[in-house]
C-alpha cells in the first residue's frame, strides 16, 4: 500500500507521533501531499518537559519539534486550533470543527489521550488541573505560583513529576494513590517502593492506597479533599493526575475497531487498511511481551509513527521496537528499559549497584533466566546499553550484571 506522490496523506492529531511521521514523509519526498491537522492551536511541541522543566521557570515555552519555515520548506500544510470532527470513509473525507472538509486517500489518526476526569470535579473549578496540554501547564504553573498546598491525586508518572517539582519549589505536596504502590501500570514493586522511600526521606507526603472520597467547595473553588480515611487535607491547588483515556471517540464513530485503543497490526493499519493509527492512541501486539498493549510514551509515538512511516511510502516492515521510558522526579532519573514483568512472572531480579550510591543502581529483571526488563535509577549509561542488550536479545549472566567491575558495553557483542 504505498502512496504515489499525487495522493493526500492526512494527519490527525500534532503530537509526538505525528511530528516523526511528519519528518519521515518529508524524507520521502511525501511532505507535499501531507496535511496535518490539530486541535491545539500550536505547531507540535515537546510534552515531557510540561511536568518538568517548564512549570520550573515563568519564562518557560513550549518546545516545538521543528520551526515554521521546516514544514513550510517541507511543503506541509499545517492547520493548528481546528480538530477533526467526523470522518467519511465511504467519501474519503474528514470534516473540521471550523466547518471544512478535506478529501485524503491515506489517513492517520494520532489522537493520543486525553486526561481521565473524576465526575466530581467536573464542573469548571479555579485552582483544579490536570496536565496534558501545554495550555494546563500554563495554568498549573500560574497556580503553583501563587499556592503554598498542593493535592495531587495520582501517584503516576506526571503525578509524581509535578509533585517533585511543586516540592522543590517550597511548596507542602500531598500525593494520593489509590493504589498499593507508586506508578503501578509501568514500574516494579521494587522501583515503586524505592522512589515511594526517596520520596519521603524528601518530606513529600505520599499515601498509598488513599483515595479521595469528598472535595469541600467554596466559590468554585476546590478549599479541601476529605479522604477515605476521613482527614481533610486543606488546599490551594489540586491536580488531577489520575491517567489518561485513548483518543478514539473519532475512530468508533467512524466504525474502525477499537478496545481501550484503536486497534492496529503490525504495520500500524487499523480495522481499515488506509486508516492507519499511531501513539498513545493505538493498542497493538507488542513483539517483546507477546502482548496486546497501549503504551504512552515518547519512544513508542516515534517508533509506531517511523513504522507507519514505511507502510506509506510502500517498504513495510513489521513494527518491532524496545519500548523504553523516562521520567524525572526531582533527584531520581527513573530509565526504564523493556516492560516490567506481570507481579510474580520474574524468576530472578539482580541488583547492579554503582559504587557505593544508594541513589544509583539498576534492576535487572529475568523471567525464565532471560533477561527481559532494566529499570535504572540515576544510571544513564547502564540504561543506554541494557537498551542495546535487550534490543539485541543478548541476555547476560545475572552474576555477570551483579559484577559492577563489568563494563556492560562489554558484553554487546562485537558484530553489534
Ligand atoms: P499526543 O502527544 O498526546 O498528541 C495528540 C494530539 O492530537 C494532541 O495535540 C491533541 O490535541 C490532538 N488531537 C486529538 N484529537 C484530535 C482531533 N480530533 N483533531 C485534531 N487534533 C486532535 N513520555 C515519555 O516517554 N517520557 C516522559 O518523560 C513523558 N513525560 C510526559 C509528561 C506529560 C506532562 C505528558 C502529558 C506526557 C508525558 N509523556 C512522557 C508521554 C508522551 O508525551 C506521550 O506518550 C506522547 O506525547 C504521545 O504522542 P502522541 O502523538 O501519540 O499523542
Amino acid at each position: 500500500m504505498s502512496t504515489p506522490a499525487t495522493e493526500s496523506i492526512i494527519i490527525v492529531g500534532g503530537g509526538h507521533a505525528a511530528a516523526q511521521l511528519c519528518a519521515g514523509l518529508s524524507q520521502a519526498g511525501l511532505g507535499a501531499r501531507t496535511i496535518l491537522i490539530c486541535e491545539e492551536p500550536l505547531l507540535p511541541y515537546h510534552r515531557p518537559p510540561l511536568s518538568k522543566a517548564f512549570l520550573k521557570a515563568a519564562e518557560e515555552q513550549p518546545m516545538p519539534h521543528r520551526p515554521s519555515d521546516w514544514y513550510e520548506q517541507a511543503g506541509i500544510q499545517v492547520i493548528a486550533g481546528d480538530s477533526v470532527v467526523a470522518i467519511d470513509r465511504n467519501a474519503r473525507r474528514v470534516r473540521l470543527k471550523s466547518g471544512s472538509e478535506l478529501a485524503w486517500h491515506r489517513l492517520v489518526l494520532a489522537t493520543g489521550t486525553r486526561a481521565r476526569t473524576l465526575p466530581a470535579l467536573e464542573a469548571p473549578l479555579s485552582n483544579v488541573t490536570s496536565l496534558r496540554h501545554a495550555a494546563d501547564a500554563e495554568r498549573l504553573r500560574a497556580l503553583l505560583a501563587g499556592a503554598q498546598r498542593v493535592v495531587i491525586l495520582g501517584g503516576g508518572f506526571i503525578g509524581l513529576e509535578i509533585a517533585a517539582t511543586a516540592h522543590a519549589q517550597g511548596k507542602q505536596v500531598t500525593v494520593l494513590e489509590a493504589a498499593p504502590r507508586l506508578m503501578g501500570r509501568a514500574a516494579s514493586a521494587e522501583l515503586s517502593e524505592h522512589v515511594l522511600n526517596s520520596h519521603r526521606t524528601n518530606g513529600m507526603d505520599i499515601r498509598t492506597d488513599a483515595t479521595a472520597d469528598a472535595f469541600e467547595i467554596q466559590d468554585g473553588k476546590v478549599t479541601a479533599v476529605v479522604t477515605a480515611g476521613g482527614e481533610r487535607l486543606p488546599l490551594d491547588v489540586l491536580v488531577v493526575g489520575i491517567g489518561a483515556v485513548p483518543e478514539t471517540a473519532l475512530a468508533e464513530a467512524a466504525g474502525l475497531t477499537c478496545s481501550d485503543g484503536i486497534i492496529v497490526d503490525a504495520h500500524m493499519r487499523s480495522s481499515d487498511a488506509d486508516i492507519l493509527a499511531i501513539g498513545d492512541c493505538t493498542r497493538f501486539d507488542e513483539a517483546y511481551t507477546g502482548r496486546q498493549l497501549r503504551l504512552e510514551s515518547v519512544q513508542n509515538a516515534n517508533d509506531q509513527a517511523k513504522t507507519a512511516c514505511a507502510t506509506l511510502t510502500g517498504t513495510p516492515a513489521a513494527h518491532k521496537a524496545l519500548p523504553w521510558f523516562w521520567s524525572e522526579q526531582g533527584g531520581l532519573r527513573l530509565q526504564m528499559a523493556g516492560l516490567p514483568p506481570a507481579p510474580g512472572t520474574d524468576d530472578q531480579l539482580i541488583v547492579r549497584r554503582q559504587g557505593a550510591k544508594p541513589e544509583s543502581f539498576s534492576l535487572f529483571h529475568y523471567v525464565n533466566g532471560v533477561l527481559v526488563c532494566v529499570e535504572s535509577v540515576n544510571a544513564p549509561l547502564d540504561h543506554v546499553t541494557s537498551r542495546k542488550l535487550l534490543e539485541l536479545g543478548v541476555s547476560p549472566a545475572p552474576e555477570t550484571v551483579v559484577d559492577a567491575s563489568v563494563a556492560l558495553k562489554s558484553l554487546i557483542p562485537v558484530a553489534a
